[in-house]
């Protein structure tokens, strides 16, 4: 098996290379996927949001009001807050799901996908350096992250330039509190460029693969050998 990190900024394509791992039979497992599930109420993390934001962050219908809960987070300086509850339960996820993959498929390379790979106070134990084998890291510069945001946030729509500003000082600003990419690359085995065509991704992407499905054999292999 083989437990791989893949981060980049908000925009940079994490998600797209992840599909496109996927489509080789990676088990890809997106971080902000597995937090949106634990915010869904019932969930211990949905009470602890409650009980520490107010009723403010609670719609009608039960369910978080995710815009109003980001804007008290990012606006209102209260991320760390919303991220000590989030982060911990999330990473606990994660490895749980990472552990019943590798149970039933000993050569799985699994992929979680987060711009918060790196976020280090609520990683546990040993930090990210033990939850993952190798670090991808997809790369893309500030404005094509920017660009990306806004048109997948608008899905098309024709934004009035009141909208489109706020969207582009709301994408500036979270990408400013995601750790930087300076240290992101430093930590990283591998790099993908994403400032061209999505096929100029897949390209990277699939000349990749090879070694990564190499490394969980070889790894799978030396654990069937403990094991016998
Ligand atoms: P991230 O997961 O890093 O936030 P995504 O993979 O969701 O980024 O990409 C952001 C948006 O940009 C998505 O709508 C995606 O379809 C689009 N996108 C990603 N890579 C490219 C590319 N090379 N060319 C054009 N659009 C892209």
């Amino acid at each position: 098996m083989l437990r791989v990190g893949l981060t980049g900024g908000l925009g940079s394509g994490k998600s797209t290379a992840a599909r496109m791992f996927a489509e080789h039979g990676a088990y890809v497992f997106s971080a902000d996927e597995i937090a949106r599930g634990l915010m869904e109420p019932g969930e211990d993390v949905y009470a602890a949001i409650v009980t520490q934001f107010g009723s403010a962050v609670v719609k009608q219908d039960g369910s978080l009001d995710r815009p109003a809960l980001a804007r008290l987070a990012f606006a209102g300086g209260r991320l760390e807050e919303l991220e000590a509850i989030v982060h911990p339960a999330t990473i606990a996820r994660q490895t749980e799901l990472i552990e019943e993959v590798v149970s039933r498929d000993r050569n799985a390379v699994t992929i979680v996908e987060s711009a918060l790979l790196f976020e280090t106070k609520h990683c546990g134990e040993g930090g990210w350096q033990k939850r993952f084998d190798r670090i991808i890291f997809v790369q893309a510069t500030e404005e094509r992250k920017i660009a990306r945001f806004i048109a997948r946030t608008s899905s098309g729509r024709t934004l009035s330039s009141e909208e489109r500003m706020a969207l582009e000082a709301d994408g500036r600003q979270r990408l400013a509190q995601q750790a930087d990419g300076g240290r992101n690359a430093a930590h990283c085995d591998y790099q993908l460029t994403n400032d061209g065509s999505p096929d100029q991704l897949r390209v990277q992407v699939d000349a990749l693969w090879p070694e990564l499905e190499r490394l969980a054999r070889d790894s799978g292999a030396a654990e069937a050998r403990y094991n016998s």
